[in-house]
């Protein structure tokens, strides 16, 4: 089964109109015309309009970094699924763990909004990953095993195919620590291995698994040959065009 590689970039807070058009301006001068890979931008919420400008009529695909799921109504400060597709978003992140940590967003709110996100025909990025503590009490796989369950339940076969998991190893995002290939290769297994014992065999290998945790272009090539890494979700060097160029150059 071949899976296209899949490279996001999570701007999460950064950026200004400016400055995100630049960067957007950039990626699209790298990536050039056709390129192998798929290439998503998630800028923060006030500039995907400005940043699906600047991308339109090329291969770079637009994601959100959230959405919240209800249909439009009275809830001061939110954003929904079809704003997001309005403003020409293909993809959303959900459950990154700074929101889990942050804003305490659970398993099932996760959950919640990836059926919003399906109904509203965005593709889910859903994170997942274990803090330090978790590794070192050896509970990875535990922790992992709890947030896929919880995250992706009620998902039917036909429509589990089409999302991309993060594995995110929290104690990598943004440190500078990066899982070796091997440790992310092993935790990638054993959420594919999941995957099919969820739905089958067939749909888990269709699924794409992205790993984030400080990727760059240095240590992306080995990462992403892996046989069940499939792609990369990107903090901080999605922020400098040529680093995220270099990620993408990898894959
Ligand atoms: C992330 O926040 O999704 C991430 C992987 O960040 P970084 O690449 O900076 O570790």
């Amino acid at each position: 089964m071949s899976r296209q590689t899949i490279i996001a970039g999570n701007w999460k807070m950064n950026t200004r109109c400016e400055s995100a058009v630049a960067l957007a301006k950039g990626v699209v001068a790298a990536v050039g015309e056709k390129p192998t890979v798929q290439v998503v931008l998630c800028p923060p919420a006030v500039y995907l309009h400005t940043v699906a400008d600047a991308v339109a009529g090329t291969a770079v695909e637009l994601g959100a970094q959230n959405l919240y799921a209800a249909e439009d109504g009275a809830f001061t400060g939110e954003v929904n699924a079809a704003m997001l597709t309005d403003v020409g978003c293909g993809y959303v992140i959900l459950g990154h763990s700074e929101r889990r940590a942050l804003m305490g967003e659970t398993d099932a709110d996760v959950s919640t909004k990836l059926h919003a996100a399906l109904a509203g025909n965005l593709v889910p990025i859903v994170c997942v990953g274990e803090t330090l503590q978790d590794r070192e009490a050896n509970q990875t796989e535990a922790v992992i095993e709890t947030q896929i369950r919880g995250s992706l339940a009620g998902l039917d076969e036909v429509r589990a195919a089409g999302i991309v998991v993060a594995y995110e190893p929290v104690w990598a995002i943004g440190t500078g620590k990066t899982a070796s290939p091997e440790q992310a290769e092993e935790v990638h297994a054993f959420i594919r291995s999941l995957l099919g014992e969820l739905f089958t065999t067939d749909v888990a290998a269709q699924i794409r698994i992205q790993y984030g945790g400080s990727v760059k272009p240095s240590n992306a090539k080995e990462l992403l040959g892996q046989p069940n890494i499939d792609g990369a979700l990107v903090g901080g060097a999605s922020l400098k065009a040529e680093d995220f160029a270099g990620i993408i150059a990898a894959g």
